[in-house]
């Protein structure tokens, strides 16, 4: 398979939390629950919690299959990490079946854990290997106002599902909770998150804070003093092997796979990707890596945006090239 003709499969990507992870992208941009403020992506524009299929499965997991074949030793997990929220696609149980077939790599899946509370969705993602969570609230007003999730689901059915899944799930469970300043940072909301986290007994508790440019300009990353006390919160809760801070940037990328455009494109469709590290990334495959950047904001592919005094690259989706 032309490793140019990726459309769901991208990366990989360094990170912390999974060390080289080949992303799978199987839900269609910005189709969530949530649409939450700080989100990398953008906008919700499909605000949804029907779950349904999307893509061929068939054509995911050969995607995935290719793509190992060429690359096994390099790749650490296959994490569902989309363009959206992983639950809604209904195929997803099958999906993850069939690449388990194909590779014995690990797999994960990010989730924002809202759809947990139904039974098919628990059972979906039963066999992963990994399974990440997102707890950024367990009060319904700061819930609503950081997530903005979807008119009909509700905050007591969210924490119970996840609750349930916790309980069955053998795999490795993790938590994560992105801190927005004045919004899920005060102290008595640090305390009842981390004491509801200590219940569910993850293997390790995340707090993040927004490091990519967010969907709204108001979401500013908590004052250091505050991250201080969310970690010293979190550790009493949990103890301190527990607890990790993502609050820098992730590892730059240094590999670039098959072609240059196809592979800048694919990442930044759902990862802003810091301009330096995508100039030192691409100046090992291409004389001129700012020429390659130049031309895709010329077609209007991808944009430069500035967040806390750093330039990124994001894709530009009203102007989408199919190969994607
Ligand atoms: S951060 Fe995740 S859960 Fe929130 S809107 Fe974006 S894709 Fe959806």
């Amino acid at each position: 398979m032309d490793l140019c003709r990726f459309r769901y499969v991208f990366g990989p990507v360094r990170s912390r939390r999974l060390g080289l992870s080949l992303g799978v992208n199987n839900v269609p941009y910005k189709t969530c629950s949530y649409s939450c403020t700080y989100c990398q992506l953008g906008r919700t524009t499909d605000l949804t919690i029907e779950r349904r299929p999307f893509f061929e499965v068939n054509q995911v997991v050969n995607e995935v299959h290719a793509f190992i074949d060429r690359f096994d030793s390099e790749v650490d997990y296959v994490t569902f990490v989309p363009d959206g929220e992983p639950l809604l696609d209904i195929r997803i149980g099958e999906t993850i079946s069939r690449i388990k077939e194909v590779t014995s790599k690990p797999i994960a899946v990010i989730t924002n854990s809202s759809l947990l509370y139904l039974e098919e969705a628990r059972a979906d993602i039963a066999y992963a290997d990994l399974v990440s969570i997102k707890i950024d609230s367990v009060l319904c007003r700061s819930w609503k106002a950081v997530n903005r999730p979807h008119p009909d689901l509700k905050l007591e059915n969210v924490l119970a599902g996840v609750e349930e899944f916790a309980k069955s799930f053998k795999g490795r469970l993790v938590t994560e909770t992105m801190l927005v300043e004045g919004f899920n940072t005060s102290a008595e909301e640090l305390e009842q998150i981390s004491s509801y986290i200590r219940k569910i007994n993850p293997v390790k508790a995340y707090i993040a804070v927004p490091v990519r440019p967010p969907a709204e300009s108001y979401v500013k990353p908590p004052e250091p003093s505050k991250l201080v006390e969310a970690y010293t919160l979190f550790t009493k809760a949990l103890g301190e092997d527990r607890v990790e801070l993502l609050n820098l940037p992730e590892p730059p990328e240094y590999k670039v796979y098959g072609d240059s455009e196809t592979w800048l494109l694919n990442l930044v469709s759902v990862h802003p990707l810091r301009l330096n590290y995508a100039v030192r990334a691409l100046e090992r495959i291409v004389e001129d890596p700012l020429a390659v950047i130049e031309k895709l904001k010329m077609s209007g592919e991808i944009r430069v945006v500035i967040y806390e005094g750093e330039d990124f690259i994001v894709r530009a989706f009203n102007n989408q090239r199919l190969l994607k």
